[in-house]
Formats: structure tokens, sequence, C-alpha cells
């Protein structure tokens, strides 16, 4: 029988981030699948102040100052002490980028193998997609310990029940990395939100001449910006748009390639979409492929996206129509 540990770090506030949560509803599901049931099922945390967490069957506890922070040298020395002093056989642990920098190194500290951006995961076989989402493969591994970085899990649940809290000590190396703060990207990164909702995505139309012959870009970026700042949406870019605020025209000051959705781009996971100005060509509309409920504003009513590729087309000006959803979402 497996012995399922989840390694979870706490966020900057002390919380545990959805998709840590997330692992924690994964794992406990595989270990009550294996027959274990929830006592079976470990959880490592690892912060500055841990919250206590309900519901699983142990949790071991690595607490300090050095470890508010992501650095390699403190997360992998605590990951490791506690995989030590739990004996887990199965590792799983949220992709975020402070696990996928530090567990990949703690696995053969621990005679153990490490799988990233795995999908989906029952125990005993690990999906991931190889090759921009073009190849989908299913690994298995008789190495233990198995250390798998999810991407996603399932909604997580509340449980009552408490642990048994054990608290593990850390011999640290000495520290050379002292983190000085953050620095926020100017453009793309703050308008990217992978656990929204929806996902907006701006195309290259909002840059063209309009039925007046003028262009309207300041306007266009205020109806976009007002409209994120409402909803929460995280931002995508059709490659048009995002080429030409890399060549240096004016155009949307917030967007950068990173925002890019599509063959060349992301491939983001939002339940809905809202596609605008974008004409649904396939290089951008395959970077939707993860998303279930799609509709696009577009003037043209024989754009790409009325082609099979979006659940509802409006045939619609969209600074008409962003300008009209903006006012309702302010009153
Ligand atoms: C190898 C390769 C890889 C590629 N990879 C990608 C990729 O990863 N992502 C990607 O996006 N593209 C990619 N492309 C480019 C893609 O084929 C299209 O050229 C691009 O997506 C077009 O962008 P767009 O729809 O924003 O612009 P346009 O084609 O210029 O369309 C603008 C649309 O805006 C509409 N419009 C204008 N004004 C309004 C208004 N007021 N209200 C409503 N609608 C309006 C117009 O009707 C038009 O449909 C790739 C192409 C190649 C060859």
């Amino acid at each position: 029988m497996e012995n399922v540990l989840v390694l979870a770090h706490t966020e900057a506030d002390g919380s545990l981030s959805k998709v840590a949560l997330d692992v924690i509803e994964a794992a406990r599901s595989i270990a009550t699948a294996s027959g274990a049931g929830r006592d079976a099922l470990a959880v490592g945390l690892v912060g500055e102040k841990v919250q206590p967490l309900s519901g699983v069957g142990s949790v071991y506890v690595v607490e300090g100052a050095e470890f508010s922070q992501p650095r390699y040298a403190t997360d992998a020395a605590a990951a490791e002490a506690i995989c030590r002093a739990s004996g887990a056989s199965l590792v799983l642990a949220p992709g975020t980028s402070r696990w996928m920098r530090a567990l990949p190194g703690v696995a053969p500290r621990v005679n153990g193998r490490a799988d990233t951006h795995v999908v989906a995961f029952d125990g005993q076989r690990a999906t991931r997609w190889f090759y921009r989402q073009r190849i989908e493969a299913v690994l298995m591994r008789t190495a233990r310990p198995w250390f798998v970085l999810l991407d996603a899990g399932l909604p997580y649940q509340p449980r009552q029940g408490e642990p048994a809290i054990r608290r593990v000590s850390v011999s640290l190396p000495t520290l050379r990395t002292r983190c000085g703060g953050f620095v926020e990207s100017k453009s793309g990164q703050q308008t990217i939100r992978p656990d929204a909702d929806l996902l907006f995505v701006a195309g290259a139309g909002w840059t063209k001449k309009q039925k007046d012959g003028q262009t309207h870009i300041p306007e266009a970026g205020k109806l976009i910006l007002d409209f994120l700042t409402a909803t929460r949406a995280s931002l995508g870019s059709s490659k048009s748009l995002a080429d030409m605020s890399g060549e240096g025209e004016a155009v949307l000051p917030f967007l950068s390639h990173l925002n890019q959705v599509g063959q060349t781009g992301a491939t983001p996971r939002h339940p809905k979409g809202l596609s605008t100005c974008c004409h649904g060509e396939e290089p951008h509309v395959v970077g939707w492929r993860f998303i279930r409920e799609r509709r696009a504003i577009n003037l043209d009513p024989n754009c790409g996206w009325a082609r099979g590729k979006a659940d509802v087309l409006y045939v619609a000006d969209a600074f008409e129509v962003l300008a009209k959803l903006n006012h309702l979402l302010s009153t």
C-alpha cells in the first residue's frame, strides 16, 4: 500500500493556495481508493506560521522565519526533512513556482524520482502533456518515493477531524540567499490570473479604424481595464495584438506576449472565455481547447468564431458592448 504525503507551502498571508488545497483533495481520493482511508494521508506544511488543517491523518509542520520566503536551500531542506519523517512513498505537491524549483532537487536526496506538470494522477498513473499539448502521455514508475507535482487537483472540500500534529526540525545549511522584496513586471503579469473564472481575450480589432474612420486605442485600453478590474477576469490576447506591442506600435500598454493565447502562446484553463475584436482563426483558437463555455463579440458574422468555435457569437460592436457591460458592472 502506498504511503501518501502532500507537501504544501503557505502563501505570503499564511494561507494555503487553491491549487494546494485541491491537491490535498486529490490525495484524499487516492488514499480512500487505495483502501487506506483518511488516516493514511499525511500533509507536510512549510511556512513562517502555518494554519491548522483538519480532515487528514497527520500533519508534519516545519515553521519559522527562514521558511517565510521561497529559497531553494530552506525549501529543499524542509521538504527533505518531512519526506524522511513521514516515510512517504508517494509525494504529491502543487506545481507552484516555489515547489517546481525545490522538489525536483529533493527527489534524488531521498533516492526518489520527480514528475512535473502532471494534470491527472490516480495513485499509479500520472498524465501530462508534451510538446505544447499535442501529445498526452501516461507515466508509471516503480521508483519510490515518487514526487508528483500537479497543475490541478480536485475541488477542495473542508472536512472535520483533528490530525496528529508532528513538528519536524530541519538542519539548515549556511544561508546565502536573502529575499529583498518583489518587483512586478510592468505589463502582462498582473493581468494574467490563472485562477479566474473568465478569460477575456482582446484581439487586434481594438486597434483598427472604427466606423468613424478613426482608431480609439486609449478608449479601448480604458474599456478593457475597467472590465478586468470589475470582473477580475484574466486577460488573453491574439498574436496580432501582442506582436503590435512588441514592435513598438501605439497599443495597449498593459499587454505583452505573456498574454498571447494560441498555437504559439498559452493554453489557459479557465472555465469560460469571452473573445472580443478577435477573428477566431485556428492558430488562436487551439489555445482555447480547455475552455468549455465560449462566447465572442465580433462585427463580422462570418468570422472564425461563427464556424463552430464559439457557443454564442454576438455580432456587435465590442466598444459599445463593453461600455454597456462596464456600466452594468458599476451599478
Ligand atoms: C504558425 C502560426 C502560429 C500562430 N500562432 C498564433 C497564436 O498562438 N495566437 C494567435 O492569436 N494567433 C496566432 N497566429 C496568427 C493567427 O493566424 C491570426 O493571424 C491572429 O490570431 C489574428 O489576430 P486577430 O484575430 O486579433 O486580428 P484580425 O485578424 O485583424 O481580426 C480582427 C477582428 O476584429 C474585429 N473587429 C474590429 N473592430 C471590431 C469592433 N469594434 N467590434 C467587434 N469586432 C471588431 C474584426 O471583424 C476582425 O474579425 C499564428 C499564425 C501562424 C501562421
